[in-house]
């Protein structure tokens, strides 16, 4: 059996390893001559994790992943910690510890195990047909693939999901604006192995450890979407968002290094329940377009992956009958997910503000317990729960 994967992200290259090891040929295709992350870290909480275990990446990731024992939030005007505790009950529960880990190592490590030979890149799709028994893909360059089965990796921009949906779908900002980067671990910022989180005025300032002892940072800033954006400019405008917060904070934007730092607008799009046609299957981002507020949408892709594998080599009756199988496992998970996140995005960034005063209440009476609660029930109910 052969498939065609659409994309080598995150979602297509752990799909290839996934059917590479129930024994399909694979071949992936990324339009990109040169993949480069849009994002300097992901968190890969527990389900993530678990599923990568499953891949064979146990070690790898191990080798990626910072030590984030405890969690804080601080006030972020006055510096007052909120509240601080232990992640530990919350690996204990979830069976297997989060990784943050910076997205080049980790899509450098998908990369590596499925195999750069086999991943064409440069090579966009533009059109595919799926005759009943063969599906074929038409690429930018006049070139085609014909396999049994296609995935739709190709990410939050999808040309695959209109083809399944038979339909576009508009994307819908979420509201807020997300600058990420990495920087070497300074303790005077924040704890080396805490993920600490400064809030206020429905903005975040968040830092966690990835290896190499460097944290990853990110800022959200509530704000109109497309606004220009200066890269060089990037400490000034940090610097009037956060004037007259907490010195770690100042600090932090001393420390970023502009020309690496990333500045996303952040959308998502309303959960969909259709993620197969015929032999054509949506995967990742595709099927599933979240605001980053629970941390879990590249984790969802790695579920996707695991449940697609499974699907397709425990049934017997056809690809067409095995995709609509792993359709049925994922669409429900997915949009939970998409909508807790969209959420959770409204209170974190003062979409509400009284639900955004109620939570920084909260905060300050947490043992930790309510907030290690929230994010087990994004991890459980995973593919491998
Ligand atoms: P993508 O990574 O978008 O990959 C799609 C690939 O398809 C791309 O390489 C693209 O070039 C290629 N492609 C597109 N069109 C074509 C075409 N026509 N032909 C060929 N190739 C094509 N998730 C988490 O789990 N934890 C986090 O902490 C987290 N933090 C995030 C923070 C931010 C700021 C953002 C924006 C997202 C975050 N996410 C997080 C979400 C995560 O980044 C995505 O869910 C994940 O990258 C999706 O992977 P994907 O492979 O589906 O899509």
């Amino acid at each position: 059996m052969k498939a065609i994967i659409i994309g080598a992200g995150m979602g297509g290259l752990s799909a290839g390893i996934a059917l590479r090891r129930i024994g399909w040929e694979v071949r992936v295709y990324e339009k990109v001559r040169e993949i480069r992350p849009v994002g300097a870290a992901i968190s890969v909480w527990s389900n993530g994790v678990k599923c990568l275990n499953y891949l064979g990446l146990e070690r790898q990731v191990a080798a990626l992943g910072g030590m984030m024992e405890d969690m804080a939030y601080i006030d972020g005007l006055s510096g007052e910690t909120m509240c601080q505790f232990s992640l530990d009950p919350l690996v204990k529960q979830a069976g297997q510890r989060p990784y943050p880990v910076a997205r080049a190592e980790l899509q450098d490590m998908l990369m590596v195990e499925f195999g750069r030979e086999d991943v064409t890149l440069g090579a966009k799709l533009v059109g595919l047909e799926d005759d009943g028994t063969t599906v074929t893909a038409h690429f930018e360059d006049g070139s085609s693939d014909t396999a049994d089965l296609l995935i739709g990796a190709d990410g939050a921009h999808s040309v695959v999901r209109p083809y399944v949906l038979g339909h576009e779908s508009t994307r819908r900002y979420a509201g807020y604006v997300n600058w990420n980067g990495l920087v070497a671990i300074d303790e005077s910022i924040a704890p080396a192995r805490q993920w600490t989180t400064f809030v206020g005025e429905g903005k975040r300032v968040s830092m966690m450890p990835v290896a190499g002892g460097r944290f990853y940072f990110f800022f959200d800033v509530p704000l109109p979407e497309g606004l220009a954006a200066d890269r060089a400019a990037t400490r000034e405008t940090l610097r009037a968002a956060f004037a007259g917060w907490a010195d770690p904070v100042q600090r932090l934007i001393d420390l970023i290094e502009p020309e690496r730092t990333n500045r996303v607008e952040i959308f998502d799009i309303e959960p969909f329940h259709t993620w197969t046609r015929g032999r054509v299957a949506l995967l990742g981002d595709a099927a599933h377009n979240t605001t980053p507020d629970i941390g879990q949408g590249g984790c969802a892709a790695f579920e996707d992956s695991v449940a697609l594998a499974i699907a397709l080599q425990t049934n017997t009756l056809g690809i067409e009958d095995a995709l609509k199988r792993y359709e049925k496992k994922r669409t429900t998970r997915a949009a939970g997910l998409v909508l807790k996140a969209r959420r959770r995005c409204e209170v974190t960034h003062a979409l509400d503000p009284a639900a955004t005063a109620a939570w920084y209440d909260e905060l300050r009476h947490e043992d930790g317990s309510r907030i290690m609660h929230g994010i087990l029930s994004s991890i459980e109910g995973n593919v491998l729960d």
